[in-house]
């Protein structure tokens, strides 16, 4: 059985760690070749090797880049053609949130400008780059390769919901990838180029398990979670891994959410 990005290139950035990391190890699984991109290129690198650990076949290269430098990003694009010839597959999931982040009276305006130049700006620069390179994709039908690829723009579940637990930059930032997902999609639609936003849910990754370091805080937020439970990095690789292959063909502009039921809903089951 063929995978299902057979033939495909995909750029993930903060892949060193969380969402990131399990996604290049899938996207491997179902053929991809994959360009892991992050700030710490130590953690980029142990995934690497994990990754053509598990699947020896698998071609994967890292690219230490922040994601809120232009020029790296661009780097790290053109690394993905230079390397596999083409860019078919761009998950912009690097993100922050800062502990220092807070409600609008204490947030400071350097954690705002921090957050926000990672968190969104930084994926305005790979759907910049990412666009420029996809056009240039060429088309081999007989290996399943369209015009055009997929983008996916992580932002979160708080995003749709307010919470008084506040990480103001965090959230507005995310709210913002939304906005411009949607925006971006509807731009390029006709060229072959998916845009979609995934909406992850509260996970069991180091940054949120790093901010909920008390059990107290931990019950403060899984008493409203329907299934009882944080979610698995997994589990929102899995619903990238739709996203990016052509089980999504029709599917742009989406806020796609992996949140467990959180975001619809009023009363947990007792
Ligand atoms: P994580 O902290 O486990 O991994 C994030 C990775 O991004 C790290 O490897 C880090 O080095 C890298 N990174 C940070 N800043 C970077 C930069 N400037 N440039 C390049 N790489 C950078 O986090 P995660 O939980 O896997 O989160 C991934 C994404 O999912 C983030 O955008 C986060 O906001 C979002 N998200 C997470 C949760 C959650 O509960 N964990 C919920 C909703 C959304």
């Amino acid at each position: 059985m063929p995978g299902r990005l057979e033939h495909r290139v995909a750029l993930i950035t903060g892949a060193g760690s969380g969402i990131g990391l399990e996604s290049a190890l899938l996207f491997a699984s179902e053929g991809a070749s994959v360009v892991l991109v992050d700030v710490n290129i130590d953690t980029a690198e142990k995934a690497r090797k994990l990754l053509v650990e598990k699947h020896p076949n698998a071609k994967a290269v890292t690219v230490k880049a922040d994601v809120s430098k232009e020029e790296e990003v661009k780097l790290a694009v053109e690394t993905a053609v230079k390397e596999f010839g083409r860019l078919d597959v761009m998950f912009n999931n690097a993100g922050i949130m800062h502990p220092a982040d807070d409600n609008a009276l204490n947030t400071e305006e350097r954690i705002w400008d921090l957050t926000m130049n990672i968190n969104l700006k930084g994926v305005w620069w790979g759907c910049k780059h990412a666009i420029l390179a996809m056009r240039n994709n060429p088309i081999d039908e007989s290996k399943g390769l369209h015009k055009g690829g997929s983008i996916i723009n992580t932002a979160s579940f708080v995003a749709i919901m307010g919470a008084a637990t506040p990480q103001l930059a965090y959230t507005a930032s995310k709210g913002a990838v939304l906005a411009m997902t949607r925006e971006l999609a509807m731009v390029h639609a006709r060229e072959g180029i998916r845009i979609n936003s995934i909406c992850p849910g509260p996970l069991k990754t180091p940054l949120l398990m790093d901010f909920l370091n008390t059990d107290e805080k931990k019950n403060r937020r899984l008493v409203h979670l329907p299934m009882g439970r944080f979610g698995e990095a997994i589990e929102v690789a899995r619903g990238a891994l739709f996203l990016a292959s052509d089980d999504s063909s029709y599917v742009t502009g989406t806020d796609f959410k992996v949140d467990g039921g959180l975001s619809s809903c009023y009363v947990t089951p007792e």
